[in-house]
């Protein structure tokens, strides 16, 4: 690989160009959604903007039942309740993952058990789950990497022959398909996230499905503070009152209105990240053939969302000098996750089964590229050029 001196960039007769690693759009009609919610003054939760997106959610996922909620932290605690975690409780998911899967586990007392990922798709390794099963196992939590679908049949068919809940973090997974069904639709929950920089947004929020009819009065329930609010005003119960363990997960209906906007745009918001991730795809095509790059790999199954684009290049020195020469150029690349079995609190909290070779190698290899809604082909090219250029 060649040093920055000694590369001769095409880049240096034109202008840097800043590239955020994400940038969210409102290029819909998210402000006049915005101004409408609170002119009719339905500024707290549950109001029409919060039931127009959850029927919207309900539609898509052909869910039971949707709720909004202020993250998909929240969704994922919300779930870890329902799913009756009690302390000493095992739940299965890769340490290849945002903290909060393994969080909501731990705020129940549970012990989040980590195992492999597969090394094509980065996903939780199905095969693994067999091996990390024990006599408190409850649940298993599949996180559905870069919008890309975990092995959901296989995983499904685990958990119903032990008697498993399945709870998919889908943090990344909104408009993505696994065998035809949406992502969120195989578990008996799943979590949705709308944080800024996700592919459908509203700042911070996400969303509850619940694909388990059995589960949906008690989520009203927890979704609203402990109380029967919901039941009291659909005039189920004639008191409104503390029945359950709840906290607050509801966003305003100013953020829902926000939402409600980009939910009417998510086709095109997920058809143009394909396009760019494709861009990339074929332009990395020949470097993945000289063995300089390995390019990400989509299962014949998974239709995905184009949430992540990401290179693993062959160590981390290449990564820090790649992401380095990219930053000299204004372009914001980044690696990822710190595997949970690793880190402080996953090390006090969780326990790991098995090898993770795969977690532990591919963490320090890989790049992952900016990739935004309003994002252009100029943008793309750029950094493709730069990449090249890093990799001569
Ligand atoms: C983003 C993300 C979360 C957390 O989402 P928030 O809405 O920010 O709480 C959880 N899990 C995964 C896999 C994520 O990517």
């Amino acid at each position: 690989m060649k040093s920055l001196q000694e590369t001769t960039l095409a880049t240096q007769s034109q202008d840097i160009k800043n590239i955020p690693f994400s940038k969210f759009s409102a290029s819909g009609e998210e402000l006049s959604c915005v101004v409408e919610a609170i002119a009719s003054g339905g500024i707290i939760g549950d109001g029409k903007y919060t039931k127009l997106c959850q029927s919207w959610l309900r539609e898509q996922l052909g869910a039971k039942k949707v709720l909004l909620t202020h993250s998909c932290t929240a969704a994922l605690e919300m779930a870890f309740i329902l799913a009756d975690i009690q302390p000493g409780d095992e739940v299965i998911m890769p340490s290849y993952t945002f903290v909060s899967t393994a969080n909501a586990v731990v705020l129940r007392g549970g012990v989040p058990v980590f195992v492999d990922i597969r090394p094509d798709t980065l996903n939780l390794d199905e095969t693994k789950l067999k091996d990390a099963i024990t006599v408190k196992t409850k649940a298993i939590a599949p996180v559905h990497y870069a919008g890309v679908s975990c092995e959901m049949a296989p995983i499904a068919q685990f958990a119903h022959q032990y008697g498993l809940r399945v709870i998919e973090d889908a943090a990344q997974g909104i408009c993505s398909k696994y065998n035809d069904q949406p992502i969120g639709s195989y578990g008996n929950l799943a979590a949705f996230s709308f944080h800024g920089t996700k592919n459908i947004v509203s700042g911070e929020g996400g969303a509850l499905a619940i694909n388990d009819p059995s589960l949906i009065d008690r989520a009203e329930i927890i979704w609203e503070k402990g109380t029967n609010r919901s039941q009291f005003f659909r005039g189920d119960v004639d008191k409104y009152t503390w029945v359950d363990i709840g906290s607050s997960y509801l966003p305003s209906d100013i953020l829902a209105a926000f939402l409600w906007a980009q939910l009417q745009q998510a086709d095109s918001i997920t058809q143009h990240r394909i396009n760019i991730w494709s861009r990339y795809h074929s332009a990395f095509e020949e470097f993945e053939k000289d063995h300089r790059v390995q390019r990400p790999i989509i299962p014949r199954q998974c239709q995905h969302n184009a949430h992540i684009y990401y290179l693993l290049v062959d160590s981390l020195e290449t990564r820090t000098q790649i992401l380095a020469n990219l930053k000299r150029f204004g372009v914001q690349a980044t690696f990822h996750y710190v595997p949970l079995h690793s880190a402080p609190a996953g090390k006090k909290y969780g326990r790991q089964s098995g090898n993770l070779t795969v977690t532990e190698d591919i963490c320090d290899r890989i790049i992952r590229l900016p990739l935004f809604a309003n994002m252009t082909f100029e943008e793309a090219d750029y950094i493709i050029s730069l990449i090249q250029e890093s990799l001569l």
